[in-house]
Formats: structure tokens, C-alpha cells, sequence
């Protein structure tokens, strides 16, 4: 054990130049792809890429919550499931909730209760899926942001888009959105989810520890981060929803409502002639 613990410490997570251990500089984000609108059957979803994680967010709702005993007669729940699959990381994960999934559900709830304007909606429920199907650090983040344009996707009514990216400090140095090595074998992890808008905080947990000038660079550094995540959420959903011109020129020409011809009627059924024979 003493050796394993001796190995831990002794593994550089930035070399010489300054870099880690995928080339990026501290500053630095992995590639992000995100998508809306990925599976049928939900009411909205999204799918997101973020380095070497791979999450899919389903969105239901609003819809009457179940059990009835949970329902809320002032406003909807909002429920969020994290989970991992059981292949999504390198040890074979335990299929079903555990500590660590039933936490990351409920800080994401809470996220998403403080946008979504859930008095709209008494009795009802929104849920939120966050399947992780691959895992390299920086979930709850990828699933939140996931799970953010998800909502938007399934047109439920929100404050604005959340985002969120993770900070932390690795080989004494403080790092942008950590990989699992990092994350590992680093000093600090510190997820962030924001309203980039306002720059309101409704998410950041810290695991590890940052000295207040550390924190006061980490969090100036996630703030930017997340701003740049907000954009590519903006421009998911567009790509998802947005007709460009050729697109508009295709569609089959309608005329404004009130300039459209009636509807047209069936011919009323033909009345029988007057001295009652029945036509044939
Ligand atoms: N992880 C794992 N097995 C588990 C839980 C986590 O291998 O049962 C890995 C996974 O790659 C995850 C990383 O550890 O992304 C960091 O987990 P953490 O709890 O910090 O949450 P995250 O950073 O994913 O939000």
C-alpha cells in the first residue's frame, strides 16, 4: 500500500514545459461536441462529447408527477437521475445507484429547481435522465450541461440555459475541466455550474482544498470557461432549430392565417327530391 501511495505522489501530471498529460495548457478545455435532440421517444434530449466522456440527457415532462403522494400542489418537482453504466469506466461499475450517484442527482435537481419555472406547473414533474456512457472526469458537468439544453429542448420553461465546467489544482498549478488522472491523483477538483448570464453559482463543490488565492483564480478561470460552454449551448440548439434561408425557400408556401382561403367543406349531403323518391 505504502508503494502504491509512494507511486501516486511521484506521478507528474505536468511536465517540464508547463503542459499535461494530454499537451493542453492549464487554461486549457478537452474538445467539446454537443447535439440536441438525439432520441425519439423523450419530450427533449441531448447528447454531449467532452473529452473522453459520452452522456445522453433525456428529458419527460412537465407530466403528473408519480407517486401521487409526491405531488406538489404549489409546483412541479424537478427530478434529475444520474447514472453510470456499468461500462462506463474501466472497473466495471456496480449496476444502480450508489452514494456518489444519489449526490450528483440531488445537487443537479436543485440546479435545475432554481431555473425552471416550475409554479407554472402544480402537481407535475420534470425528469431529467443523465445516462453517463463513458466516464473520464468532469461527469456531473458534461451531464449538467447535457441535461441544461435537454430542457430547452423539451420546451420547458427556464430562467435561462445553465452551464458547467469543473477547476482544480493539479502538481500545485490550478487547471481547467480535469481528466481522470488529474482528477485522481491532483490536489483539488472544484465543479462549477453557473447561469452564465447573471454569473449566478448554483452548483460548486470542492473536493480537496484551495488556498483563497487558488480559489479566487480557479473560479475567475471556470467563469470564462463557462461562458464559452453557454455559446455552444446557444449554438446546439440553434443548429437544432434553425432554418436557414435555402431551408425557408423549400417549404411548401403558406399564406398568413388570416389571408389562408377557408378551409375546404364536404358538399352537404344532397337533400331527396321533393316527392320523397329515394335516388338510387
Ligand atoms: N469513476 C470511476 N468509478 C466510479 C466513479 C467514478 O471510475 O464508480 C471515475 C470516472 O471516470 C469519473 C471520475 O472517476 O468521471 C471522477 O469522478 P467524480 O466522483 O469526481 O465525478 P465527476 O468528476 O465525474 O463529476
Amino acid at each position: 500500500m505504502e508503494d502504491v501511495e509512494h507511486i501516486e505522489k511521484k506521478m507528474k501530471l505536468i511536465d517540464e514545459n508547463g503542459l499535461r498529460l494530454d499537451g493542453r495548457k492549464p487554461e486549457d478545455m478537452r474538445p467539446i461536441r454537443m447535439e440536441v435532440g438525439v432520441l425519439k421517444r423523450a419530450d427533449g434530449s441531448a447528447y454531449i462529447e467532452w473529452g473522453g466522456n459520452k452522456v445522453l440527457a433525456a428529458v419527460y415532462g412537465p407530466r403528473e408527477a408519480h407517486p401521487r403522494h409526491l405531488q406538489d400542489p404549489t409546483k412541479a418537482l424537478v427530478q434529475c437521475r444520474y447514472n453510470m453504466a456499468p461500462f462506463s469506466v474501466t472497473e466495471r461499475k456496480r449496476p444502480g445507484p450508489d452514494r456518489r450517484s444519489v449526490e450528483i442527482s440531488k445537487v443537479i435537481s436543485e440546479a435545475f429547481d432554481s431555473v425552471v419555472f416550475s409554479e407554472q406547473f402544480p402537481r407535475a414533474s420534470v425528469d431529467i435522465f443523465i445516462e453517463i456512457l463513458q466516464a473520464d472526469a468532469g461527469t456531473r458537468c458534461a451531464g449538467l450541461t447535457a441535461a441544461s439544453i435537454a430542457l430547452a429542448d423539451a420546451g420547458i420553461p427556464m430562467r435561462d440555459l445553465v452551464a458547467s465546467c469543473a477547476v482544480g489544482k493539479i502538481d500545485g498549478v490550478v487547471c481547467l475541466d480535469l481528466r481522470k488522472e488529474e482528477d485522481n491523483y491532483g490536489d483539488a477538483d472544484m465543479p462549477v455550474a453557473m447561469i452564465p448570464r447573471t454569473g449566478e453559482v448554483l452548483l460548486l463543490q470542492m473536493d480537496g482544498h484551495l488556498t483563497l488565492d487558488e480559489f479566487d483564480k480557479a473560479f475567475g478561470m471556470v467563469k470564462d470557461a463557462i461562458g464559452g460552454i453557454y455559446e455552444m449551448q446557444k449554438d446546439a440548439l440553434r443548429k437544432r432549430y434553425a432554418v436557414t434561408a435555402e431551408e425557408f425557400s423549400d417549404l411548401p408556401e403558406q399564406a398568413p392565417p388570416e389571408r389562408r382561403a377557408p378551409p375546404e367543406r364536404e358538399a352537404p349531403p344532397e337533400m331527396p327530391p321533393e316527392d320523397g323518391e329515394v335516388p338510387q
